[in-house]
Parts: structure tokens; C-alpha cells; sequence
């Protein structure tokens, strides 16, 4: 039998050697100081409970009434897609600071014991294979293991993969996001569930297609209700972790938009 060492003394040791940096201000002491901290913004109630997506009164947008029905009861983002918390997930995923993931972790953890749900299973949203290769880890299964263990809820991330690789959402308008990750995810072979409550779980969302896919994939599994929750919740319109700098002028338009929009946004009538 290999001798292996507790995670949480080799991170100890770790710690030791390379003092935990603040990924935003630069601080020591810790990946993500307090000060960091109270800079993210809560996306706060004020939500489509559909989509999640930030209202002027708790509701449902004018987008989900037009397209039942959804294969997720409701997706939930806990910050926005900015600032301490942007730079966080940059991290974690791109630069590999995997010790961010227990920090990000923390306020998934915080949000679901806020909003008990009786939950049977966690599910991460998977990685294509070549993804997995290339980066070495799925920053969402990190996310999910965190909460599974805080919460003592199964793990599940034996249910779905991805079985189509497709291009980043975040270069992608809102219509082809949607058609680039539809059936991208599949049913495990020989996975089966009945009726069990799922939750997703993701590092970002920002149509929530990616999510849908992966719900369609686990109602196929025989899913009951499914809800999403992300670290972060970006705007539709905003242009995530693009590396092209050569945008159109009707895209700048349209980050100007979504920034202004983001400051004030527009009064959307709701049912409640
Ligand atoms: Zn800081
Ligand atoms: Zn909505």
C-alpha cells in the first residue's frame, strides 16, 4: 500500500513554501483576502427565479415566459461575473490555482445551507475529455466536491460527460451558445436515476445553455426537479475571458450595453 499524505496537510506544507497570495490586490495571506472579499457584488433576490438572471423586482423575465419549459427548475448565480470574483475563477481555471477552489467553494456552501433544498445528488458540469488533458483538472468537479463534502451530499459526477467538444461560450452571441452546446452532454452508460433532486453545479453561467444541456442529459437519466448553481452569474451580453481584441463596432455596442445595464438596469415587468 502507497503511503499517502492528507490533502489538507500537504496544503499545509504547501502554504509553507509558497505563502498564499491575495489573486486580486496581491496581499499575503490568503488566495482571496477579506478586504477582496467585500468588494464582489451579490447578485442579491432580485432575479428571474427561472434563469437567474438579475431583474429590477424577483419574477420571471420576459425571456423564460417565452420559452417554456425549461429543463432547470431554477438557476441561481451567487456574484457577478466582476471584479475579485472574476479574477478568482481567471485563477483557478487558467492559471491552475487549485487552492482556490475550497475559497470559491465557500459561498456555493453558504448559499444552499440559506436556501435548503432536499438535494440527492451533486452533479459537476463535465469536461470534454481533450479539456481535461489540456488544463489537468475540471474546475466545476473541484466546485462540486468542496460542496458535497460540506454538505454531506453524494458526489455525482458518474451521471453525464461530454461526449461533443465545442467552442468556448464565452466568444459565442446568446443564439449560438445555445445551438453550440445542444446534445453536447450524454447519459453515462448504465447510469439511471428516479426522480432523484439534482443539483449542478458550475463555475460561471451566463445563458445557462451549458447548463440546460447537461439538465436534458440527466432528465434523460430520469432526473426529477434540477437546479443550477454557480459561483458567478455573468451578463448575456458581456464578452467573458475573450482573448480576440479585433471586435466589431455592433459588439462594442453591445458591451457598452450590457455595462450600462449592468449600472441601471431596465424595468422588466414580472408575474410576482
Ligand atoms: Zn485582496
Ligand atoms: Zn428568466
Amino acid at each position: 500500500m502507497r503511503f499517502k499524505l492528507p490533502a489538507a496537510f500537504l496544503q499545509t506544507l504547501l502554504d509553507l513554501v509558497f505563502p498564499p497570495r491575495c489573486v486580486y490586490c496581491g496581499r499575503m495571506g490568503s488566495y482571496l483576502c477579506d478586504d477582496c472579499w467585500n468588494l464582489a457584488s451579490p447578485v442579491g433576490p432580485e432575479i428571474c427565479i427561472r434563469c437567474g438572471n438579475p431583474l429590477t423586482r424577483r419574477g420571471i423575465c420576459h425571456h423564460c415566459r417565452q420559452n417554456p419549459p425549461d429543463p432547470i427548475r431554477g438557476i441561481r448565480g451567487v456574484f457577478f461575473y466582476n471584479g475579485p470574483i472574476a479574477q478568482g475563477i481567471r485563477s483557478l481555471k487558467y492559471h491552475g490555482v487549485q487552492a482556490l477552489a475550497p475559497v470559491l467553494a465557500q459561498p456555493l456552501i453558504t448559499y444552499v445551507q440559506e436556501h435548503p433544498i432536499p438535494i440527492d445528488g451533486i452533479v459537476p458540469v463535465p469536461l470534454h475529455r481533450k479539456k481535461l488533458a489540456q488544463r489537468g483538472f475540471n474546475q466545476s468537479l473541484l466546485l462540486a466536491r468542496n460542496v458535497a463534502t460540506a454538505l454531506d451530499i453524494p458526489l455525482r459526477d458518474d451521471l453525464i460527460w461530454r461526449s461533443r467538444a465545442t467552442a468556448p461560450q464565452a466568444q459565442l452571441g446568446r443564439k449560438e451558445r445555445l445551438s453550440n452546446v445542444a446534445g453536447a452532454f450524454s447519459p453515462q452508460e448504465g447510469a439511471a436515476l428516479q426522480g432523484e433532486t439534482i443539483l449542478l453545479i458550475d463555475d460561471v453561467a451566463t445563458t445557462g445553455s451549458t447548463l440546460r444541456s447537461c439538465a436534458q442529459a440527466l432528465r434523460q437519466l430520469g432526473a426529477g426537479d434540477i437546479w443550477a448553481l454557480t459561483v458567478a452569474r455573468a451578463h448575456s451580453h458581456t464578452v467573458l475571458d475573450t482573448t480576440s481584441t479585433n471586435i466589431s463596432a455592433a459588439e462594442a455596442f453591445l458591451l457598452w450595453d450590457a455595462h450600462r445595464r449592468a449600472q441601471d438596469p431596465d424595468p422588466t415587468p414580472s408575474l410576482i
